[in-house]
């Protein structure tokens, strides 16, 4: 036993024994610690709930106390699982309780059975409180062979020729790198010479009519040459047709003699002149009518 008083005999030498346990030869638990080194302590274990001895079959009542015997045996993440065993004290018969991480219980795992008289809500009118955990995992085996198979198909003919797809992809495009960047390249150079020749026609363009340098001017080609020429007969068309109606009207006016002859006879001579216009003032027309049209057009410049 170990020692229980402050009694420090004359022989004890702090240095050479540390304490008075240890100037014994005992453990500072004692007896209970007599099989600490098969890992087990013996302490003091009251049951938690009714059981029947598997031995002699007689029931013992929950708080009845043992001295059992504790030790690990194993761990629920880092919290230890520990098991008690017990000696019965009617027949000496053991039996072993675990203790159950969890779900926070004890479980008699040996020797013993527990007797059932945990509150059962649906028995008591309540809700059962079920395991969403094991619902998940499919228990007809079937079902999981089916599920196997349908994801075995699923990868064999869907995701399978995806990968060969995009690696046979990705091998065309990166077989030759030197072949595609020259290609790329004569590409490019020949563009940017046609770019440049471009920019040059419509900056001379520019500067022979004075337009402003932010104005962009759609590209030249056969479809805004016809849409240019399409828009200037029109207003031709307008105009002509106006000078008709005023002729007309100022012939009616002379006619009834309220108009000067003097000025009747000027338009007459300035629409002789206009009709027998030289080609160059009439070219300049179509040209100045052919940039606002291109202008107007409002078309993305290149
Ligand atoms: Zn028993």
């Amino acid at each position: 036993m170990q020692g229980f008083n402050k009694y420090y005999p004359p022989d004890f030498d702090p240095d050479k024994h540390g304490s008075l346990n240890s100037y014994r030869g005992k453990h500072a638990l004692g007896d209970r610690a007599r099989k600490l080194d098969q890992g087990i302590l013996i302490t003091r274990f009251e049951l938690p709930f009714n059981i029947w001895c598997g031995h002699c079959e007689a029931h013992i009542g929950m708080g009845v106390r043992y001295n059992a015997e504790k030790r690990k045996v194993g761990s629920y993440y880092s919290t230890p699982i520990y098991a008690f065993r017990c000696k019965c004290h009617l027949c000496g018969g053991w039996f072993e309780i675990q203790t159950d991480p969890k779900s926070t219980r004890y479980v008699v795992t040996e020797g013993a059975r527990q007797k059932q008289e945990d509150w059962d809500p649906e028995e008591n009118g309540g809700f059962a409180v079920h395991d969403t955990d094991k619902a998940a995992t499919p228990t007809d085996p079937l079902a999981a062979l089916e599920k196997t198979t349908s994801a075995q198909t699923h990868m064999t003919q869907v995701q399978m020729p995806r990968i060969e797809e995009l690696q046979s992809f990705s091998e065309q495009r990166s077989a030759d790198p030197y072949t595609l960047s020259v290609k790329v390249r004569k590409r490019f150079r020949e563009q940017k010479k046609v770019d440049r020749a471009l920019q040059r026609a419509d900056e001379e363009l520019k500067g022979r009519y004075g337009l402003p340098e932010s104005m962009s001017l759609v590209r030249d080609d056969e479809e805004s040459r016809k849409a240019a020429k399409e828009e200037w007969e029109r207003a031709r068309r307008q105009e002509e047709l106006r000078d008709k109606e005023s002729l007309k009207k100022r012939r009616i006016g002379a006619a009834v003699g309220t108009m000067p002859v003097s000025l009747a006879s000027k338009s007459r001579i300035s629409k002789q002149h206009s009709s027998s216009s030289s080609p160059v003032i009439s070219s300049l027309r179509a040209r100045i009518l052919e940039n606002t049209a291109r202008h107007s057009s409002l078309k993305p410049h290149r």
